[in-house]
């Protein structure tokens, strides 16, 4: 590792051995975002294998599938899978639904995750600093957590003020430079 390299964070990387192809099978995607076919969301693209891996893996620029290189789920993926690991979903629809509601959940979750630590370069005050470590904090025990650890207005709530505080240091951040 070089100086230049950026701080690995674990808690944001993808384990899509431990996930039960989620972004393939939860989320909808179309042609136009760069796949190669339209996708209802909570379909199975017909390209995932049985045992949840593509495909298509080594092919997919070539088959016009760049969407599905580009994206990252942050390690939402594996965290919503895991916690349904021990459950019917396969044949319970309503397990299925509980178990891609979660894999929503925290997607955002994970991507407020993302900002908040990479918001620590726009920090100037030691209250920003405390603000942003325990909203980071909060956000990491429910995505890191049981499913029931925070329902959707918590979430919500939390999600809203992180971004306000991101929103906030930003805009002290650009001005300071002018
Ligand atoms: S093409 Fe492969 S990676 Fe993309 S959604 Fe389908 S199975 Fe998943």
């Amino acid at each position: 590792m070089t100086q230049s390299d950026p701080i690995p964070h674990p808690e944001l990387e993808a384990d899509c051995d431990r996930c039960f192809g989620l972004c393939c099978t939860a989320l909808s995607f179309s042609r136009p975002d760069g796949f190669g076919h339209d996708k209802p969301a909570g379909i199975l693209c017909h390209f995932l294998a049985g045992d949840y891996r593509c495909s298509i893996h080594p092919r997919r620029e070539d088959l016009g599938y760049e969407g599905c290189i580009d994206f990252t789920c942050l390690g939402a993926g594996q965290r919503a899978s895991q916690q349904f690991a021990t459950q019917n979903w396969q044949r319970d629809p309503t397990t299925r639904r509980q178990m891609f509601a979660r894999f929503a959940q925290l997607l955002k979750l994970q991507e407020i995750r993302q900002a908040l630590i990479q918001a620590k370069g726009l920090v100037v005050s030691d209250q920003q600093e405390e603000e942003r470590g325990m909203l980071l904090a909060a956000v990491a025990k429910i995505a890191d957590g049981e499913r029931d650890s925070g329902d959707d207005v918590d979430v919500q709530t939390l999600i809203t003020r992180a971004q306000a505080l991101i929103t906030r240091l930003a805009k002290a951040s650009s001005s300071d430079r002018f």
